[in-house]
């Protein structure tokens, strides 16, 4: 077969994209990798996902990646609930708790954007990864033995680029997903969330790099990240009625981060962006020799750290098949095994404790909060309650299910 027949078309150079590329690359496949962003902005994407949990982090690790990553993030074990009403620190988690489990018993605290940018550098090091920026997907065909994807190319002409299998690593507006027909089942939260990003160290005032706070009237949650300068992201909910433009000035921040800490100092803000929350995942995960991972599979409330973990778990799973199935020792029905097992984590993982997140952050019944955070000291407190705790909010737990399923 020639080279094309045997190549893997990734749509994306996101985190899935690019750790997808470089797992297949790695172990002998050759991948071309488009990406819509060039040269001038791949690296002014908005600030998204940043916390990266123990079983990623073994995951890049076993890619080259970690070792760049490490030096430009934050090692955070602990993370804690706060009572933002009563001004409370309710529960605090160690995930020295999982010494036993994982060879990394912390978070790294290290944003998308250093992500990408080190996943690039590898990518293109690689003589098997074909990097193509400033080159945007359109649409593609398939047929029994081959797929072939549009592209505009960087001086805007089109070209095709054909290969053994396309994975849209595309993000939530997936062409891919849209182009074979498939439901993005779930729901779409009302309220938006505000992001503000401060130069502040907000360990003075007993905060650690990861905080959830509830409240009954504006939760937030409060993540420290490496500078120079160091900045820490706030975020608050916001109702739909009220104006993005209004609420962005430096004024309106300034007042809304002074109600939720009153230093009587202005904050220095160094950027804020508001963006849209959603719950959904794909009625299926592939369609022939079209498959769907990441964010373009499944997108969830950013409240506990799992749409980019997760799509990254996607990946890794997907390229093991994938090499298997074009060496010649997995038959291709190992697609739809990869399809029961990210399904199944998204849906039962993800989505249900993201969800439970955000319900707990904004609960407003006072009993209701009371049973709850009693619950969450409580299983701080106990080793053993606090471990199974830990394997599920580190997604452990979701690997180790996965692998259950035939
Ligand atoms: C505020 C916020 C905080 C978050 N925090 C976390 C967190 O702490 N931990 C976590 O796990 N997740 C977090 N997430 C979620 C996380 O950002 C996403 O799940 C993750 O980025 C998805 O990765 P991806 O590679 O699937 O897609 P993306 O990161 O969206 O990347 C898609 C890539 O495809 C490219 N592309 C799109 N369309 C085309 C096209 N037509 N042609 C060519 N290229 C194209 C895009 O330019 C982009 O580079 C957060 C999200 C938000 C909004």
């Amino acid at each position: 077969m020639s080279d094309a027949a045997q190549r893997v078309i990734v749509i994306g150079a996101g985190p899935v994209g690019l750790c997808l590329a470089l797992r297949l690359a790695q172990q002998g496949v050759a991948v071309c990798v488009v990406e819509a962003l060039g040269e001038d902005n791949f690296l002014e994407q908005v600030p998204r996902a940043g916390t990266n949990h123990p079983a990623t982090l073994e995951l890049f690790d076993s890619i080259g990646l970690y070792d760049r990553l490490a030096p430009r993030g934050i090692v955070a074990p602990l993370f804690h609930y706060w009572d933002r009403h009563d001004n409370k620190l309710i529960a605090e988690f160690d995930h020295a708790h999982l010494k036993e489990d994982t060879r990394f018993p912390y978070v790294l605290q290290c944003e998308r954007i250093k992500i990408v940018e080190e996943a690039l550098a590898l990518a293109r090091a690689h003589p098997l990864i074909d990097v193509r920026l400033s080159t945007t997907f359109t649409g593609f065909v398939q047929t029994a033995d081959r797929v072939s994807a549009h592209v505009t190319d960087p001086s805007g002409e089109p070209e095709t680029i054909t290969g053994a299998y396309l994975v849209s690593g595309e993000g939530a507006r997936s062409i891919v997903r849209r182009d074979l027909g498939i439901e993005f089942e779930g729901f779409t939260y009302s309220d938006r969330t505000l992001n503000i990003e401060v130069a502040y160290d907000f360990r003075r005032h007993g905060y650690t790099e990861r905080n959830y706070i509830s409240d009954p009237d504006e939760w937030s949650n409060l993540f420290h990240w490496k500078g120079p300068p160091d900045r820490w992201r706030v975020h608050f909910p916001t109702a739909e009625t009220e104006d993005p433009e209004a609420l962005c000035r430096p004024e309106a921040l300034q007042a809304r981060l002074q109600r939720f800490l009153p230093t009587g100092q202005p904050f220095e803000i160094v950027g804020s962006n508001l963006y849209t929350v959603h719950q959904r995942v794909a009625q299926k995960f592939r369609v022939g020799r079209a498959i769907l991972a990441g964010d373009s599979a499944h997108v969830n409330s950013p409240i506990g750290a799992m749409g980019m973990n997760s799509g990254v778990h996607d990946a890794f799973n997907l390229a093991d098949k994938l090499v298997g199935i074009l060496r010649g020792t997995l038959e291709e029905d190992a697609l739809d095994r990869y399809e029961r097992q990210r399904r199944h984590v998204a849906l039962q993982h993800t989505q249900q404790q993201t969800m439970r997140n955000k319900k707990l952050l904004a609960e407003r019944d006072p009993a209701v909060r009371a049973r709850n955070h009693d619950e969450l000291r409580r299983t701080a407190e106990d080793p053993v309650r606090a471990r199974a705790f830990l394997l599920r909010s580190s997604l452990i737990e979701s690997l180790r299910e996965a692998e259950e399923i035939a």
